[in-house]
């Protein structure tokens, strides 16, 4: 009964990992949720707090700047990684955004070629190629399972997927992973992680419902979602569409579509 189902959401350090609107993702969830009836349930874990795994049914982690990922690296590894393992292992869907993105792949290597260790629940790694060398910032498209997901990127790491590591997306426009093999973002179970800011959620509904349908199936059995107005939220993702693609189109002679 959907009066009854309710979505526990816990945001991993967001005083710390907040980049372009990445806070918007969880105001998107809370919307979606409030206008079907849904109860909204948020908590938050920063510096020095652990989690019970059982208490949520979506984690949701920003992104930052080398600086702030090299503050939540150690107590991501020291204090959460147990509650985010088992979490991931029970279903619980996470959402990571960039920088947290990278840390939960096994390492981040920083301009200056220091070493972020990460919690490896993603078989990747990422790799700045060093100083003066061409972030990758931009709007994007990419195609995720046959729908289009729209934002914003702005990363120097490049992140490489390993053999058991599947891609989220295809990259129509922008950078993705690296720029150069046409991946964008990593799932396993589901576990998502993806370089697309902007904020994410707000201007693609699909995808947000799509994470909501997923965390109320694991608990309630039911994930099904009654439709709403999306129409400006569509008129956004069309916007940012257009502009990603106008900006692909003006890297066009200097190495094609997606760079
Ligand atoms: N510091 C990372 C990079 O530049 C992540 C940046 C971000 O989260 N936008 O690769």
């Amino acid at each position: 009964m959907t009066a009854t189902r309710t979505l526990r959401v816990l945001h991993l350090y967001g005083s710390l990992l907040n980049l372009y609107g990445d806070r918007g993702n969880i105001l998107a969830l809370k919307y979606r949720c409030e206008r079907r009836g849904i109860g909204f349930e948020l908590s938050e874990a920063g510096i020095g707090q652990s989690f019970d795994p059982t208490s949520c049914d979506l984690v949701f982690a920003g992104g930052g700047p080398d600086r702030e990922q090299r503050r939540v690296a150690d107590d991501l590894v020291s204090v959460k990684a147990p509650a985010l393992r088992e979490a991931a292992a029970a279903g619980t869907v996470i959402l990571a955004v960039c920088g947290s993105y990278q840390l939960l792949g096994h390492y981040y290597r920083d301009e200056a070629g220091g070493e972020i260790r990460g919690v490896g629940i993603f078989d990747l790694h990422t790799e700045h190629p060093g100083e003066g060398s061409q972030r990758l910032i931009g709007n994007a498209i990419v195609d995720w399972e046959g729908h289009e997901v729209v934002g914003f990127e702005n990363h120097g790491g490049r992140t490489t997927l390993g053999p058991s590591a599947t891609p989220l997306a295809r990259v129509v426009a922008g950078y993705g992973n690296n720029g150069s093999d046409g991946w964008e973002g990593a799932r396993v179970g589901n576990v998502f992680g993806t370089y697309i800011h902007g904020s994410l959620l707000p201007k693609n509904p699909w995808l947000t419902d799509h994470l909501i349908g997923l965390a109320l199936a694991r608990r309630f059995g039911e994930g099904d979602l009654p439709p709403l107005d999306d129409s400006p939220e569509q008129r956004a993702h069309e916007v940012a569409a257009g502009i990603a693609r106008a900006e692909a189109g003006r890297r066009k002679g200097t190495g094609g579509l997606r760079a």
